[in-house]
């Protein structure tokens, strides 16, 4: 087995900005040079998520933002606000349900995704905010 790893970088808006990493992470799998395998990627920080969605207007510009707002609302008494004086309590407990990483498994060097599932970022943060996303290929 052998294992590469690459990063990613990436600068967002917040305010659950959601940006494709699909054909990143298929070049980067694809680079490697493995047949099979899974591929690891995973956002450092505690106010961002990495998982899958269809990457289509509705979804991506207000449905999930939307939901995510039903569940930890933006404008809410968090402790973390009177904590630190920050406003982006809504943004750390989002980002800890949705998960910081994905795993997808590849075969014959392709990505094993759905035709109407990507791979994305989602930056919860309330300003904008320069992203490290690592790539991790496992495989032989
Ligand atoms: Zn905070």
């Amino acid at each position: 087995m052998k294992v590469t790893t690459k990063e990613i970088r990436v600068r967002t808006r917040g305010f659950t900005d959601i940006i494709d990493l699909t054909k990143e992470v298929q070049e980067i799998v694809r680079e490697s040079g493995l047949r099979e395998g899974s591929v690891v990627v995973f956002v450092r920080g505690s106010t961002a998520s990495i998982t899958t969605i269809e990457y289509e207007p509705g979804l991506v510009k207000k449905d999930f933002a939307e939901f995510l707002e039903r569940i930890a609302p933006y404008d809410y008494p968090y402790e973390h606000h009177k904590m630190w004086g920050d406003d982006n309590g809504s943004a750390h407990l989002r980002a800890s349900l949705v998960g910081p990483s994905v795993v997808v498994p590849f075969v014959d060097g392709r990505l094993l995704l759905g035709t109407w599932q990507q791979i994305v970022l989602v930056d919860f943060d309330t300003r904008s905010r320069d992203r490290t996303v690592f790539v991790q290929v496992l495989g032989s």
